[in-house]
Parts: C-alpha cells; structure tokens; sequence
C-alpha cells in the first residue's frame, strides 16, 4: 500500500486526462470544477458509497462575505477569516494558502448553492471558538452525511465516473517527478492500471492508519479515532516515495466532546453558549472556550480519561439542531436533574467541588471578570434547571499535516520545485492550523476541503486543457 513504483513505461488498461483518488467533500468538489472546465475527471474511491470523514462530519463550512450573511446585516471579509485562522495557528499557517482560502470560500459556498443545489443556510444560534464574525455555513440537517450526499448527487447530475469498491494502492511516476498514473485494487482484487496526465490526491491523511498516527502523533496513539477508517495515509506515504515536502505532520483536528461509551459527538455548542466542563473529581480544568480540538488530548488526561460536559435545557435547545445530539438523547447519554446536587449524585462526582466550581462560574457570570484559566463568562446567561449532563472523552478526528502544496493546489518537492501534474487537497494537503492541535479553527477541515479541492480541479484542469491542445 502506497508504494510508488517509478515506471515511465507503463501499460496501462486505461488512460484518462484526470485522475481523482477520493471521493470525499474535497475529490467531489474536484471532479465538479474540472467537470465545469471542460476535462472528465475518473475519480477512485475505497467505499462501495462515497462517504469519507466528510460524512461523520457537521458539514459546516465556515465563508467570509456570503449574501447568506449580508441579509442577516453580519459583517464580514476574507480578510477577517484570514486572520482568524492565523492567530488560531499561532501565526503557523502558510499565509498565501490562508489568503486564498478565505477569498475563496464565499465564492465556494454560492458555487455549491447556486450551481450545484446545496441548500446552504448560515447557523446563527452559536458561534465557534475563534471566529470573529457569524460565518458557519450548514445544510438543515447539520450533518456530513447530507454533504456528501448532496455532492454525489451533483456528481451523478454531471455524469461524473465515481469507480467505487477500488483502491488506489501503487503510483506510477517517471524519476523526474511527473505522475503517470495508479494501479488500483477492486474488492474482487482484480488490479488494473490507470494512466493519466495529471492526478489530484483527495484521500484525506492518515488517521486510520494507527502505526503512521503513532509515529507522527504519538499524544493520540492510544486514543479514540472517529475519523473515517478508510484514510490510511497513502498521500503521505506516496509523498514520501516521490520525494515531496511534506509538513506539520503532528497537527490534528481532535474533539473533546465524544459522549462515551455512546461515541456520538456532542457539539462543542453546549460550551460556547454557557456550559462548562469537569472532571470526575468535580473540578473545571481548563478555558474551553479555546477551542475543542486541544481538548481531544487534555480530556483523556483527566482521572478516568473523561469529562463531563454540564449544561441546561435551553443550551439544549440549541444543541439539537445537531441530529447527533438528537442521537446522545435517545441513547440515554444525556443526564437530566432539577439541582446541582441531583446532578452531581446522577454523575458520581464529587458533590462539594462540584457545587463550589458551578457557584464560581456563575458568580462570573453576573459580575464579570475572569476565572483562573482567563475564561470569561461575562456575556454568558446563567443556567437554569432543568441541568444538563453528558460523560465525554477526547478523540482523534483528522490529521492536518500532509503534502505541501502552493495555491493552485500542486504539489511541491523538497526542492522546493513543483511537482508538473500532481495536486493535492483537503486532508491530502497540509493544513492551515499549524503544527499543533491547538491551531485547529472549527471548519478549517471542510473549508480546505471545498475550496482547494475546487481549485485542484480547476487547475488540473488547465493543465491537461493546455497539454492537449
Ligand atoms: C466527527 C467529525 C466531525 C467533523 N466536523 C467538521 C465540521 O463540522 N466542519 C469542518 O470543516 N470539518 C469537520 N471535520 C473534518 C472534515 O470532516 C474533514 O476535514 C473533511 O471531510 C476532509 O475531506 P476530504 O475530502 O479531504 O476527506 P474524506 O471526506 O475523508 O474523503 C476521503 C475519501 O478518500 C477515500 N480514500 C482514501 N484512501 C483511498 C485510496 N487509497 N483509494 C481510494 N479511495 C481512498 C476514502 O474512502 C474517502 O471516501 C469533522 C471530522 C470528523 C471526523
């Protein structure tokens, strides 16, 4: 698995001008533009249905600029995204790709509604750690699933090939750098050969891959991975062959809000609209607010490897416009009680600091200030009963690190040169959150996703457009 095999001569079954291994929310976003650029892309995908992490996703895309929030008066611009992604990264990110990303997603976001039928509609209710404006954009049923959904059906819509049930396992390419094609698996392990004049990698990174996880990510080796399965980092591994610049490779999005031992994901919502979070000793740990993918390493290192996530019924209100929150109810993952000692007794914590941490955190609500991790709640509304409860612990979602690439999307060496027909988007790519967790802002994953993969297909397409002319 992810060998290349550097073969210029090749015999190939078939030759196609565009290759797409992945069809997750970025090899969809791909094939669509190439398709509008006037090239077929072939797209190879692992799963009998397109699915990806992109479907165990909310599927909120965060733009800058859209007219979804224009008619709601909220002011923003790329420019503001930009820098929230920055100062989320810590500076980190690769600013042209930053830049880039931010322009283009109020364009993606319309591209997908208008041409493409995505019913998109801004979430208004909460905001996400980090975003200095309203700009989390979702279908109506907040769910990955549908996402992906909708975009295979755009993709059948465009008479797009998906060649489902095959793996990408070998890639082909000349010494000097140029791809020539893939040698796939189906499930009935017939291989063939697929040649190609440029080759777009959309495979996501390697969170299914637990030794590759192990040797870059070593603080989430033993931890849950709610990722997809089937990425098990052939990018990275091909990159690697080919002699690629690879980057930032022990970043990650985690989440620390996995309701155990349901694993169903609750949404960091319940935080960032007053709730809080305790350990088993009853005790807060830290400030929240910073962001949920640190907490994915910070909650395992609580006693018992859990937390408990504590809010009210109206925070639930605005929780269950998720349907996985709607999921954590019917599983009996949620804890209801009309006192804080009730509620203490329901999660066997430690009564007294439990009760003591909630009067400090409501304290701060009325009279402002900071606590001791430099959290403020000043804007937050206190919680009423009935109170909230759900036993959590931190996962692993997606890798950030992965193949270098400029903002057309290609793919560079180590040298610093370019690869001439390799491309690379989404969890393929490297992120734009730095080298740590810590620099995960909520929707980096789908907003590379969607707007690299859009301009992958794009200048794939351009590419072989040109070579064939
Ligand atoms: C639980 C969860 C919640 C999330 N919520 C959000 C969110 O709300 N907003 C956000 O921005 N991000 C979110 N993310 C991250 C987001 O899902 C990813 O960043 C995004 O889906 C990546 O898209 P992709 O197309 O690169 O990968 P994927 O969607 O994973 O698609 C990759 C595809 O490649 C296929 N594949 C892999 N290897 C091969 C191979 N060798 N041959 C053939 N096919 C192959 C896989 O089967 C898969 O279908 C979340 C992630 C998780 C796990």
């Amino acid at each position: 698995m992810g060998i290349v095999k550097f073969d210029s001569a090749g015999e190939w079954n078939v030759r196609v001008p565009l290759l797409i291994v992945g069809a997750g929310a970025a090899g969809l976003c791909a094939a669509l533009a190439a398709k509008e650029a006037g090239v077929e892309a072939v797209v190879i995908e692992r799963d009998a249905v397109p699915s990806g992490s992109t479907a165990l996703s909310a599927g909120l895309i965060p733009a800058a600029g859209t007219r979804f929030q224009r008619a709601k008066g909220i002011a923003d611009s790329p420019d503001w995204l930009a820098a929230d992604i920055q100062r989320k990264a810590h500076g980190q990110a690769p600013t042209a790709l930053v830049e880039t990303v931010a322009r283009g997603s109020a364009p993606l976001i319309e591209w997908l509604t208008e041409h493409h039928g995505l019913p998109f509609e801004l979430i208004e209710n909460f905001n996400y750690p980090g975003h200095s404006a309203l700009r989390m954009h979702g279908l109506p049923s907040r769910t990955g699933r549908e996402l992906i959904d909708r975009l295979r059906n755009a993709a059948e819509l465009n008479e797009i090939i998906v060649l489902t049930g095959c793996t990408a396992e070998n890639l082909f390419a000349e010494k000097e750098g140029g791809v020539r094609g893939i040698e796939i698996v189906r499930g009935d392990e017939k291989r063939e050969r697929i040649g190609c004049d440029a080759l777009i990698l959309a495979c996501n990174g390697y969170g299914g891959n637990p030794e590759l996880v192990r040797r870059f990510i070593p603080e989430m080796a033993d931890a849950l991975y709610f990722g997809h399965p089937g990425n098990r980092g052939e990018a990275v591994l091909w990159g690697e062959g080919l002699g690629a610049e690879l980057a930032c490779l022990a970043a990650y999005q985690g989440h620390g809000s996995v309701a155990t031992p349901h694993n169903i994901l609750i949404t960091w919502a319940v935080i960032m609209a007053g709730g809080f979070q305790v350990n088993t000793e009853g005790r807060r740990f830290c400030d929240e607010t910073c962001g949920y993918s640190e907490q994915a390493a910070e909650v395992p290192r609580q006693p018992g490897g859990i937390a408990w996530d504590i809010f009210d019924a109206r925070i639930a209100v605005v929780a269950r416009q998720f349907e996985d929150f709607q999921a954590a109810e019917r599983a009996g993952a949620v804890l209801i009680a009309d006192s804080v000692d009730e509620l203490a007794a329901q999660m066997r914590v430690h009564a007294e600091s439990f009760a003591e941490e909630w009067g400090d955190v409501e304290i701060l609500k009325t009279r402002g200030g900071r606590d001791r991790y430099s959290r403020s709640f000043s804007a937050e509304q206190k919680l009423l009963p009935p109170y909230f409860a759900v036993k959590v612990t931190g996962a692993l979602f997606h890798t950030q690190g992965g193949l270098v690439i400029d903002t057309t999307g290609r793919v560079k060496r180590k040298d610093g040169r370019l690869f001439p027909n390799l491309f690379a988007a989404g969890g393929a790519a490297v992120g734009i959150s730095g080298s740590t967790a810590a620099g995960y802002l909520s929707g980096n994953g789908l907003l590379t996703a969607t707007v690299l993969g859009h301009l992958a297909g794009a200048s794939a397409a351009a590419l072989v457009s040109d070579q064939s002319e």
